[in-house]
């Protein structure tokens, strides 16, 4: 059972149906649509949606569509597939944008109140007399309008009649109460911009303090969970529901976000990286977005356990990014099927093995899985070994390839090195061996022991392809008093390389999840395969020194 671990907000909704607060436990997700969803909100999806599940209650999926300048319909549709992928389907899909009409009635409701003014000043001005922690807020010489002035003046905000940041809307609380959130929050702001959904209708936008207490009770929601942060607004969120006249009461509870190592999580600054080219876009497989895990190979599985693992709670905690990659190896272990590739080439001739010959041999198709079967692989006078598994002058140890010793080929036969040919340059370019076809793998050989065991691919039906290996974009390592996470980006965050697969892999299609042998788990890499270019990604490597 995902959802069997209890946290502080199960323990609320399970008082809150005992008691008959709620009958139906309604949560929403609420993206702003305003850049593609990263793993952060993963934890909230996940919350939002396994709590309504948990109980026979619902989920909406809410666009937070209240700033009309970063909105797009891109960042709406990605945000949808997105939240489908992780595997959650919303009971309704409501945009915040559909109700201005209702918030702007509220807004009407509160200046006849009395509860809100309309303030001349400007934002610099408001900011100032705003006070600080330690010093109160001044009253704006606007404070004491009349209603019917106030009423006449955000008619005519909202008629277009003035310019952005010319007026705004406040709500009249407290210009000296200790929580700041409550001197007087802006209401409506003018802003001359089109709507990703409302066009040009309007020219005064709610804010987003005041508009999401709206949006929860519109909708029934009852409990509204979102990140710490917000917890200095609660206040200021149930005097919205109280002073509006909202007939739902939801109330807002907060937990703590998720953090990950080695990566930077906020909208803005993923949009500048994105921006400023430093990644080929929001999929980017270097992206912590869901997008980017996507392609790179991650499972909505193995990101729901990872989520679950890192709890609920209400402290600040950094997870580990190596958790990340346990789970995913975890999960494709038994799935992936495994299979050798090259991803730095280096030929070996067979020289005893017959020119014009070929043999089929047969292999795993995963060691630890017997039900996935086995393939068959060709093997022939000429083969590709790794660059690395060969030495010509081996330090101790080294128990690959080198002159006058013998290893295993995987799948196949033990071969020795007896010579190697040389390009002007003294770069090695090819190693003549010779094989010995009584060691072949399955025949129960067991006259002589070897060491070493490489992989290799047969040269003359090997599939070109190439190779992409990660490293984190962001390093935590590199960081210094003051410095912008731009100054920790890892120049060295995608190394590409050009190998061989075996030629079962011909029709390998993007998203294919595979372990190459030795080199770890890779994903058929969905923008840049086409035909015969053929792009892997590295999802991981194999080994790990973290345990859960
Ligand atoms: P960002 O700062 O990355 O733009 P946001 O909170 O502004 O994040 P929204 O689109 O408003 O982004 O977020 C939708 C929901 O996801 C909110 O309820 C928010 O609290 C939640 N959320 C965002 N980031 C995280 C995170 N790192 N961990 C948990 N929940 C998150
Ligand atoms: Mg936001
Ligand atoms: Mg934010």
């Amino acid at each position: 059972n995902p959802s069997a671990s209890s946290h502080f907000i199960k323990n609320i909704v399970v008082e809150d149906l005992k008691s008959g607060k709620v009958n139906q436990v309604v949560t929403r997700f609420p993206p702003e649509p305003n850049g593609y969803l990263h793993i952060g909100h993963a934890k909230s999806i996940l919350l939002n949606f396994e709590l309504a599940d948990e109980f026979n209650g619902r989920t909406h999926l809410r666009f937070d569509d209240t700033n009309p300048v970063k909105e797009d319909v891109e960042f709406v549709e990605s945000i949808k597939e997105d939240v489908r992928w992780l595997g959650f389907e919303w009971d309704g899909l409501y945009f915040a944008s559909d109700y201005f009409e209702e918030m702007y009635r509220r807004a009407v409701l509160l200046i006849k109140k009395g509860k809100a003014y309309v303030d001349d000043q400007s934002a610099e001005e408001m900011r100032i007399n705003r006070g600080t922690l330690t010093e109160p807020g001044q009253n704006s010489p606007y404070r004491d309008r009349s209603a019917e002035e106030n009423l006449d003046l955000f008619e005519r905000m909202r008629s277009g009649e003035f310019k952005d940041g010319e007026r705004v809307l406040r709500a009249k609380i407290d210009m000296a109460s200790p929580n700041i959130n409550l001197r007087d929050p802006a209401l409506y702001r003018i802003s001359h911009a089109t709507h990703h959904n409302t066009g040009d209708k309007w020219c005064i936008y709610p804010m987003y303090t005041y508009a999401h207490p709206l949006e929860d009770a519109i909708e029934g929601v009852t409990h509204s969970i979102c990140t710490l942060e917000f917890e200095d607004q609660r206040p200021f969120y149930d005097w919205v529901i109280e002073e509006c006249e909202m007939e739902n009461k939801p109330k807002q509870y907060e937990f703590a976000r998720l953090n990950i190592t080695n990566t930077v999580m906020s909208k803005r600054f993923l949009r500048q990286i994105v921006e400023e080219s430093i990644v080929d876009g929001w999929d980017d497989p270097r992206m912590p977005t869901i997008s980017g895990l996507r392609r790179k190979g991650y499972t909505p599985e193995s990101i729901r356990t990872f989520v679950r693992e890192t709890g609920v709670a209400r402290s600040y905690s950094v997870a580990d990014e190596k958790m990340l990659e346990y789970f995913i190896r975890e999960d494709l272990k038994l799935k992936a099927p495994r299979t050798m590739a090259v991803l730095r080439p280096l030929k070996v001739v067979i020289t005893n093995y017959p020119e014009g010959q070929a043999e089929m041999l047969e292999a795993e198709n995963n060691s630890e899985n017997a039900e996935m079967g086995s393939r068959q692989i060709p093997f022939s006078r000429e083969i590709y070994i790794e660059q690395d598994d060969f030495m010509e002058n081996p330090p101790n140890k080294y128990f690959r390839l080198f002159p006058g010793n013998e290893v295993r080929l995987k799948n196949a036969y033990f071969i020795k090195c007896n010579d190697i040919v040389k390009d002007a340059d003294g770069r090695v370019t090819e190693v003549h061996c010779t094989y010995d076809p009584e060691t072949k793998s399955g025949s129960g050989f067991t006259g002589r022991k070897v060491k070493g065991t490489i992989h290799w691919v047969e040269a003359s039906q090997a599939l070109p392809a190439e190779f992409r290996l990660y490293e984190p974009l962001i390093m935590d390592d590199a960081k210094e008093e003051g410095d912008s996470f731009l100054d920790r980006i890892n120049p060295n965050s995608l190394e590409v390389l050009h190998g061989y697969v075996e030629p079962n892999m011909k029709d390998a299609k993007p998203h294919d999840k595979l372990q190459l042998f030795r080199h770890g788990y890779f994903n058929v890499d969905p923008k840049h395969t086409a035909g015969d270019k053929r792009v892997y990604n590295r999802i991981v490597s194999l080994k790990s020194s973290f345990e859960l």
